[in-house]
């Protein structure tokens, strides 16, 4: 019943990260030049991975949230997920140096 659909009830996009049609945003979930990016390409269920990813990041690095450093940081993360622009940052073992147990 009903082709229309109600303005952003149900967009798809075509997904950088997972390379599906799956649902997107119709407001992006970050601000700037990158929440464009996301809702043109990132589909809902990779952005709630990604959130996940950057609270391992947080935690695993004991981040800041509030240091713009530790948000470039992750910004930056974000869109190497995402996009797999530059080199993707993962929990990396070989970094254990820098944190101590
Ligand atoms: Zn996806």
């Amino acid at each position: 019943m009903g082709d229309g659909m109600s303005e952003g009830a149900a967009v798809t996009v075509t997904c950088q990260r997972c390379g599906q049609v799956a649902a997107g945003f119709t407001r992006p979930p970050f601000p700037g030049a990158i929440g464009q990016r996301i809702v043109a390409g990132t589909c809902t269920g990779c952005w709630g991975q990604w959130l996940k990813q950057q609270t391992m990041l947080i935690n695993h690095y004991g981040l800041n949230v509030m240091d713009p450093q530790a948000r470039t940081f992750l910004t930056r993360n974000m869109e190497a997920f995402l996009f797999k622009a530059g080199e993707g940052e993962s929990v990396d073992t070989s970094k254990q140096g820098t944190v101590s147990w």
